[in-house]
């Protein structure tokens, strides 16, 4: 399960920022969740939920998803385009020679802790 590993890496992540900064309680996390990545919002939750009712400090604490939209390049005319519109190919030029610039993240973007 992909998402489960997602979820311990970033609450791994929290519990390392909370111990530098003396924080006692996580009450909201803000994740942000490219739109191809491969993390299902219902798996990611319910990883969510089960993870932070084995750690004290993230006991209770809200998960918040913000999709960032999926952006590829054009390698030969340099253009970009929406990824789930078009997938490999530039609809500029047609050429395949293209790559994701962003949308496959997951990243914390907030942290609401006291
Ligand atoms: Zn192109």
């Amino acid at each position: 399960m992909h998402e489960l590993g997602v979820v311990v890496h970033i609450i791994k992540t929290i519990e390392d920022v909370a111990k530098d900064e003396d924080l006692t309680k996580v009450s909201k996390v803000v994740l942000e969740v490219g739109e191809v990545s491969t993390v299902l919002p219902d798996l990611l939750q319910s990883c969510w939920d089960w993870s932070c009712k084995r750690s004290p400090l993230m006991e209770g604490c809200a998960l918040e998803r913000v999709v960032i939209p999926a952006v590829t390049r054009c390698d030969d005319c340099g253009k970009t385009y929406e990824t789930v519109k078009y997938a490999k190919i530039c609809p500029y030029c047609q050429s395949e020679h293209t790559y994701l610039l962003q949308g496959n993240e997951v990243r914390i973007r907030e942290i609401e802790a006291e």
